[in-house]
């Protein structure tokens, strides 16, 4: 965990978003073109953050007129200590409880990982070529985007692990209605606060939906994030997760949990179920087996993705999985669903995984 690293990946976004841009004045194809649009209109998209901004430690108000950014309790230690910023980014995160060190973010953008987000390496698009595009995530953007713009006119979207967009959440940053508030533990140019998942610095009800996708599997405490995901919603507030069932460790260090469909439900049992299921099968799951199994030998990861190449055809299986079992072998699971003030009960888990069988 180098200051070389910290912004590395900050810096490959900036690469990235002036790439995009490029991209779109040259007419460039269509994967490219949503992808600038998306980021230029997240950069447009007016939105009054610092209102919906408190202190992640005691959710008092915050002073943004002078440097530090500071809280406006006295008792707070960070009304003393104040908050640094990354990447000209408020960096809002309480640093006694969480994994990240105010020092991370000493001296550039705040990332402690090392890796290619501008898909342009040949190793990412190999990796893309051997575990597919995500399935899920086009359809339930559209879909968040439809309820939410029904219920309210331009509604704001908070995204948690926002630092590069999403596979198929595109839709959601170029929608012109939506407003989409960006956060991630480092700066990125798709991101307005750095924030830890476990005490977003926002307000209750800040949010007409929020979106998490490939997060929770990186937070230590999954529970506490859904929770602070439950209080910055407003009353009927849209949530979509998608997180790893049947995949290895990824991101190092950062790496804790796996769930269920059954598990992840739970996991949201403060929600009111819209749609959940799987996201990829045992054939996905069985391709990531493989490229694991080759860096068990002790192999590169680029060696490890060549060996697994071969076998790329085989997540095509998934395409005639039965609905049940292929949420029993999935590689991810997704939860769509309404924030909800009726608590899931403990007995309801066995007539869940039933109804998912059916
Ligand atoms: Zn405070």
């Amino acid at each position: 965990m180098t200051s070389r690293d910290i912004g590395i990946r900050y810096r490959r976004d900036l690469r990235l978003r002036d790439s995009i841009v490029r991209a779109r004045h040259a007419g460039g194809g269509s994967g490219t073109h949503n992808r600038a649009r998306s980021v230029e209109q997240r950069a447009d998209a007016p939105v009054d953050v610092n209102a919906l901004l408190c202190c992640p430690r005691c959710r008092s108000s915050l002073r943004f007129e002078r440097e530090p950014i500071i809280c406006t309790n006295a008792q707070c230690t960070y009304s003393r200590d104040g908050f640094p910023r990354a990447g000209g980014q408020p960096v809002l995160v309480d640093f006694e409880r969480s994994i990240f060190d105010r020092e991370n973010y000493g001296d550039d953008r705040g990332s402690v990982m090392q890796r290619d987000d501008s898909g342009r390496g040949l190793a990412v698009r190999c990796r893309r070529l051997l575990t597919g595009d995500n399935p899920v995530t086009p359809g339930k953007s559209r879909e968040m985007i439809r309820r939410l713009t029904a219920q309210a006119p331009a509604p704001r979207v908070l995204v948690i692990g926002g630092g590069a967009i999403g596979a198929g959440a595109d839709a959601l940053y170029a929608d012109p209605n939506v407003r989409v508030v960006g956060t991630d533990v480092y700066a990125s140019p798709n991101t307005k606060v750095v924030a830890d998942g476990h005490f977003l610095p926002f307000r209750d009800g800040a949010f007409d939906g929020v979106w998490i996708q490939a997060v929770l599997e990186h937070v230590l405490d999954p529970p506490a994030v859904v929770a602070e995901i439950h209080r910055v919603l407003k009353p009927n507030g849209l949530a979509f997760a998608d997180t790893p069932f049947m995949q290895q460790v990824h991101e190092e260090a950062y790496d804790f949990t796996r769930f269920t469909l059954s598990g992840h439900r739970w996991l949201f049992r403060g929600f009111e179920e819209i749609d959940a299921g799987a996201v990829g099968g045992a054939g996905k799951a069985l391709v990531w087996s493989i490229r694991y199994a080759a860096l068990s030998l002790g192999l590169s990861t680029r060696m490890a993705t060549l060996v697994a190449l071969p076998f790329f055809w085989v997540r095509y299986i998934d395409r005639f999985a039965k609905t049940g079992p292929k949420t029993d072998g999935a590689s991810g699971v997704y939860f769509f669903g309404r924030k909800s003030e009726r608590v899931l009960n403990a007995k309801d888990m066995l007539h869940y995984y039933e109804m998912k069988h059916r």
